[in-house]
């Protein structure tokens, strides 16, 4: 079919408004570029409104701190795998990015003395893991999230960002040189057709936590960015790295966030025994999150998980004042209310680990700028393409993120790709024109799905995709049960020519919007199962049964996979053990105990 297609020329287009599109495209408008802000919803609808419990930075308003201390716990959390200059550059920037925040008009919560409220959060501590646990998650209350996207949004229209709300992007655009230079968008309300011709890219499309059965994503977190970038030649990197929460509402995955512990919550098995005191003598309720998940699995396997099938643990409340609960947690006590009936002044909450975060994602350098890591250069980078938030990785999370960190990557990463892509567009010339033939490219696999005859409905598909992910790529896993995972896979993936996109107008269509979700979710779940078989020890949040230990000899290095002719190739890139400043010290490699 032959369609009408409206092109927009920016200097920067940003594709997605959670809160790292939000500061980005607020820092590029305030530098004066043209920039646009593309979304699949609107803006304050995308997942960081869900964010609860806190964005971490060092400001030391609740006792001593120090963004060193703040580098330290971060790389003892990401288990040795992230990138020591990305991790500098997050926890030395984060303090000023969140009193930036604070003068932007986000409601944090206050302490005593009128300054932004902090609390303790997993894994992070004081005089590098040795002193007492920081107060350093920056809380409105536990909707932080939710506060933090709508002082962002409010920014953006003060500086007249260009929002186009509920287009959905397909594909990265070329030109005819291979060059990257917008991407190809249809607008959900009419179907019509759009070319967002950049300068530079920013992708910042979020998560891919919907390639499981259960997480506490949202619906939209269906990683298209990745999907895009793997369709466009480009690799993704440590993508076998899935954090279960170790506290999602039992049944119905709603998180509790770790805020819960923070305030004094704590952890009880069938025995009404606290188990993390065994497990986690220093850090107790408050170890990384990737270690109480393993311990939380290891409970229930041995039989002292709580209720009538022994398969969750209680997350107590009850004990703390009910003035605090209703202060501090009011989102939460309405959840546990809602979702499982439970009174937090009384009760305990039924959890267990629950998909939550994505620590993978497109490799990109501090600077926020796409890696292409070939064999021979593994920090080349692609000109003209950016990519921030959880999509991203920098890699500051590593193989495990610690709680508050996500809320701080947008903040800091959103503004330095802003600076960074004024100082690219100043110095360089660019002068790039999408190739038609592969416009019409997109158009095509756009209509063959579109107007597929299958007898597979989308939901169908998708829910045994999740089905397989969840069953043979969770917490633990083996050589055997991901063989299994990514041989089924590889089989569903056929049947993507199968399935029957029943509405075919172009008005609101949301069947052909979550078919092209289901296309980039099927790549996405493969390119999990390759990187994880491909890593053959235990580290963060991937725990091989057959390959119990650390294994820094082989494996301090990014897994890198890429998509060729339908096959998934995986290669490695050595983890950066760098500092950007004199202020920083690398940190060596040591043995991971809270
Ligand atoms: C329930 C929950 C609670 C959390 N709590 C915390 C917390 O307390 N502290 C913390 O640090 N982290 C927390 N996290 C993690 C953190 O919130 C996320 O990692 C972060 O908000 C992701 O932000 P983002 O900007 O990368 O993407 P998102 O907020 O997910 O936004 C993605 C954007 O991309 C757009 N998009 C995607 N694909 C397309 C497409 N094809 N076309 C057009 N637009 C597209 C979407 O419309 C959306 O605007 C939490 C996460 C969850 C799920």
């Amino acid at each position: 079919m032959s369609y009408e297609i409206q092109d927009h020329f920016l200097d920067v287009a940003v594709l997605g408004a959670g809160g790292s599109g939000l500061r980005a495209s607020l820092g590029c408008a305030e530098k004066g570029l043209k920039t646009a802000c593309i979304s699949k919803v609107y803006p304050t609808r995308s997942h960081t409104v869900a964010a609860q419990g806190g964005v971490g930075a060092a400001l030391g308003n609740m006792g001593k701190d120090d963004w060193k201390w703040h580098m330290y716990d971060t790389v003892k959390g990401s288990d040795w795998l992230g990138d020591q200059d990305s991790i500098e550059y997050l926890c030395s920037n984060a303090p000023e990015a969140v009193v930036e925040l604070e003068h932007f008009g986000m409601p944090f919560s206050r302490n005593k003395e009128g300054k932004i409220y902090q609390r303790p959060f997993g894994g992070h501590s004081t005089e590098n893991g040795k002193g007492e646990p920081a107060h350093r998650a920056c809380a409105a209350a536990d909707r932080t999230g939710h506060a933090m996207l709508h002082t962002l949004y409010q920014q953006c229209l003060k500086y007249d960002v260009n929002f186009y709300s509920e287009y959905f992007a397909l594909d990265l655009l070329k030109d005819d040189q291979g060059e990257i230079c917008g991407f190809f968008a249809i607008n959900i309300q009419d179907g019509s057709m759009h070319r967002f011709l950049a300068k530079i890219t920013i992708l910042a499309t979020g998560g891919y936590g919907k390639i499981f059965q259960s997480s506490t994503s949202a619906h939209i977190c269906t990683g298209d960015g990745a999907g895009m970038s793997l369709r466009a030649g480009l690799p993704l990197s440590d993508m076998e790295f899935i954090q279960f929460h170790p506290t999602g509402i039992y049944g119905v995955g709603v998180l509790i966030s770790e805020a819960a512990r923070g305030e004094g919550g704590y952890l009880k098995n069938s025995e009404g025994k606290r188990f993390m005191l065994d497990y986690a003598p220093h850090a107790k309720d408050l170890a990384a999150r990737d270690v109480i998940s393993r311990f939380i699995s290891i409970e229930i396997k041995e039989g002292r998980g709580c209720g009538p099938n022994k398969d969750y643990i209680n997350l107590h409340l009850d004990h703390l004042d009910g003035d605090l609960l209703a202060k501090r947690l009011p989102g939460i006590s309405e959840s546990a209310k809602t979702f499982c009936g439970v009174d937090i002044n009384k009760e305990p909450i039924p959890v267990v680990p629950t998909v939550h975060f994505c620590m993978g994602g497109i490799p990109t350098n501090f600077r926020s700028e796409v890696l292409m890591p070939t064999s021979g250069n593994s920090e080349e980078v692609r000109q003209g393409l950016m990519a921030i938030g959880e999509g991203a990785c920098a890699s500051v999370h590593g193989a495990n993120r610690l709680g508050t960190n996500a809320l701080s990557e947008l903040l800091v990463f959103g503004k330095g790709a802003a600076i960074r892509a004024s100082e690219v567009l100043e110095n360089e010339k660019f002068n790039k024109h999408p190739s038609q033939s592969q416009t019409d490219e997109i158009i095509n696999r756009f209509d063959t799905i579109l107007h597929n005859k299958g007898d597979i409905s989308v939901g169908q598909l998708r829910e045994k995709m999740q089905k397989t992910v969840q069953s043979r790529f969770g917490v633990y896993r083996d050589e055997k049960t991901l063989a299994m995972g990514i041989e089924e896979l590889a089989q569903m993936s056929s049947d993507l020519n199968h399935i029957d996109v029943k509405d075919k107008s172009s008005v609101f269509n949301t069947d052909i919007v979550e078919a092209l979700e289901l296309h980039n979710l099927m790549q996405i779940s493969r390119s999990v199962g390759a990187s994880a078989i491909n890593r053959t020890e235990s580290r963060g949040a991937h725990a091989r049964d057959d390959f119990p230990n650390r294994d820094d000899d082989n494996w301090m290095n990014h897994s890198i996979v890429w998509m060729k002719d339908d096959k998934f190739e995986v290669t490695k890139r050595p983890v950066r053990m760098t500092t950007i400043s004199n202020q920083a010290k690398v940190i060596a490699p040591e043995v991971r105990v809270y």
